[in-house]
């Protein structure tokens, strides 16, 4: 049988190798548009691969279709995963269960499965972008080359600088797949504040999602302040949820309650009353940031502590457990790290990930109407996607 499989991802790779070993005979193609297999990978964790996490849950993933990710999530097991790796050679670490090669080299993955490839005699076609799948009586043509079987894992939208801006959903559409709204998911968010004076400061933090008064989702972690606005893993993770006008409040000082926090600064007003009020707050937060606070409160940057007044204590332990910004927009397609929306899930089988409008046609990875949180889930999908797709397409009798 002749499996074509588009894109050298995550997901296209582990699909064409599980496509060759399930049937050695089949002869498995890959084309990718980039001069390279595996590109993204190699920038994925900070260059360290954080590549699954210790607890894979459904809802970790987000989808119109919630059904089908538990479905598609039980067909390769978390257990199914790591021995897959493990038969690769890739020993893992874990951290606040994030699971790492332990080597903390995106580049070991990449070679583990580039030595699979090779191993298995796969064929690669590198810069070589498909524009257009063909339906012939039997199977599709690519380029003028007909194949049995296709599997689409040509990713989402995101981070368009590693060949990912929407083929997949163009090639879908064509074959007569719905795709569900896509937009940007785990980005930065662009705020109606001015926030360039606290460009480069970390803080670790709890962060409040707000809709129209009412909380609606909240997260912990390091919050990165940016030119733009707000970034860092917690805010990538409010980001699929947020839109123009939400506010983001965030907590500087989460292990404390505000009436400790206010206790404190009384304290710290009397044993610190010479400072200065630009270095009162020296040595809990960056100075920046407390400039930033002192301005929103109109405090007087020529006081001393003693002068702060009952009432500005108040409002300083306030801010500092509620520092509210107004979110304008999320960042773009370029800044993103993975597409939420995708081909609708319920178009396929979900034991096979074979299109029930297509037969003979696959779906992995970004491409399908999933995403997934921060720390290891949507390179979880990619693997489980593309060894679901990749036995099954290799299995099939032609
Ligand atoms: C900077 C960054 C860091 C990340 N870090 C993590 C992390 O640590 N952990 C985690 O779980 N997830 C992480 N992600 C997300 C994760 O990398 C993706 O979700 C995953 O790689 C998606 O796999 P995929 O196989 O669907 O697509 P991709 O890995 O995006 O691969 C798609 C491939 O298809 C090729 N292609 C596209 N169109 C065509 C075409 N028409 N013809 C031929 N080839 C085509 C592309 O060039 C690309 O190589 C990160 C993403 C980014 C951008």
């Amino acid at each position: 049988m002749k499996i074509a499989v588009i894109g050298a991802g995550a997901s296209g790779i582990t699909a064409a190798i599980y496509a060759k070993r399930v049937n050695p005979s089949n002869s498995v193609t890959v084309i990718e548009r980039s001069d390279r297999i595996l590109k993204k990978i190699l920038s994925t964790g900070n260059g360290r691969c954080n590549l699954s996490n210790a607890v894979i849950a459904e809802d970790n993933y987000y989808s119109q279709s919630p059904d089908a990710i538990t479905k598609i999530l039980t067909a390769f097991t978390p257990c199914e995963e790591r021995q897959f790796f493990e038969e690769l050679g890739i020993m893992f670490c874990e951290e606040s269960s994030r699971i790492y090669p332990y080597s903390k080299k995106a580049s070991a993955v990449c070679d583990a499965l580039r030595f699979e490839v090779e191993r298995l005699g796969i064929k690669v076609i590198l810069n070589t972008r498909v524009k257009e799948i063909k339906k012939a009586s039997q199977g599709f043509i690519i380029n003028n080359l007909k194949y049995d079987r296709v599997i689409i894992s040509a990713g989402g939208s995101a981070a368009p600088i590693f060949g990912t801006d929407g083929n997949s959903f163009n090639l879908l559409k064509s074959l007569g797949h719905r795709i569900t709204p896509v937009f940007p998911a785990l980005v930065p968010i662009k705020t109606k504040e001015n926030t360039a004076s606290l460009k480069g400061i970390r803080a670790n933090c709890a962060i409040t999602l707000i809709k129209n008064g009412i909380s609606v989702k909240k997260e912990e972690g390091e919050l990165q302040l940016t030119q733009y606005g707000l970034s860092g893993i917690a805010i990538m993770q409010l980001s699929r949820l947020t839109q123009k006008g939400d506010i983001i409040e965030i907590d500087l000082i989460p292990h404390l309650l505000e009436d400790e926090v206010t206790k404190h600064l009384f304290n710290r007003a009397v044993l610190l009353k010479e400072r200065r009020i630009e270095d009162f707050l020296t040595g809990i937060l960056h100075k920046p940031l407390a400039m930033y606070i002192y301005k929103e409160l109109s405090i007087p940057l020529d006081l001393k502590a003693e002068n702060l007044t009952k009432k500005d204590i108040i409002n300083l332990s306030k801010k500092l457990k509620a520092l509210r910004f107004t979110a304008v927009s999320t960042l773009s397609w370029e800044d993103a790290q993975v597409t939420a929306g995708g081909a609708l899930l319920d178009e396929f089988d979900l034991s096979t990930l074979e299109s029930k409008i297509c037969p003979g046609l696959y779906c992995t990875g970004e491409a399908l109407d999933c995403v997934g949180d921060c720390g290891g889930y949507n390179l979880h999908w990619a693997w489980t996607t593309g060894a679901i797709s990749g036995k099954a397409a290799g299995k099939g009798e032609n």
